[in-house]
């Protein structure tokens, strides 16, 4: 039986490779909990500068179009605080600075519950295979998470050690846990539709889009719309 997640976090920090990829991940999960009460806080590593087929787009252009969709959306969802770290689209690296920047945050932030990209997922059927940035951010978020932002020996700089509670991880090809978004799918539909530079195909299309996609995991969860996680708890 698909386990259904009740719990609403108090405090949660969302990390993401690009602006729109928490409201197609997430989108549907970070509305519910936050119109429960819930602070909301969402990095996005990179500037998402070039999220183009458009060559006459220049990364610059795009970069300042994206902060402003990413803005609308986080205005839709009901996120508390959200941060471009502005890193070069398609050069997110799995390394120490990456690792110290979201030490940084999650001490800040000190959230119970962590969500990001499932780095382990590579290859989505047989016609997508997942962006190298997105790898990178789940990697380095897992490795912030545990052990680093716990260990005070850690990144001994970056504020006092915090034990992050729970992760989930979206983009997986292992779900083990839903949420449903029944009550939230259109604001996820209206937010996923505010990164207009990503879904191109004309009014309506992405928000149609993201309703048979949270169908599908519905079905799977024994609800109308839901969105699959794969969930680690931390900390014992
Ligand atoms: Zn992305």
């Amino acid at each position: 039986m698909a386990e259904l997640v009740e719990d609403v976090p108090e405090v949660v920090l969302a990390v993401y490779a690009h602006p729109d990829d928490a409201d197609v991940g997430a989108g549907g999960t970070l509305a519910r909990w936050a119109s429960s009460g819930c602070d909301v806080h969402l990095v996005v590593c990179t500037d998402g500068g070039r999220g183009t087929m458009d060559p006459a787009v220049s990364p610059e252009v795009l970069a300042r179009q994206r902060r402003s969709e990413l803005a609308a959306a986080t205005a839709l969802v009901g996120i508390t605080s959200h941060e471009v770290l502005g890193l070069p689209d398609g050069e997110l690296e799995d390394g120490q600075d990456l690792r110290a920047e979201l030490v940084t945050r999650i001490r800040q932030v000190r959230p119970d519950a962590v969500l990001g990209h499932d780095p382990t997922a590579v290859f989505f059927g047989q016609d997508y295979f997942n962006h190298r940035d997105h790898r990178a951010a789940g990697w380095a978020l897992l490795d912030a998470c545990a052990p680093a932002s716990a260990l005070p020996h850690y990144f001994p700089n970056a504020g006092p050690a915090h034990q992050v509670g729970v992760v989930y991880l979206s983009g997986t090809l292992q779900p083990d846990v839903w949420v449903d978004v029944t009550g939230t799918i259109e604001v996820k539909a209206a937010a996923v539709e505010c990164h207009r530079s990503q879904f191109p195909g004309g009014d309506g299309w992405a928000g149609s889009a993201v309703r048979g996609r949270a169908e599908e995991e519905g079905r799977r969860a024994g609800v109308a719309f839901a969105e699959g996680f794969r969930r680690v708890r931390l900390g014992g």
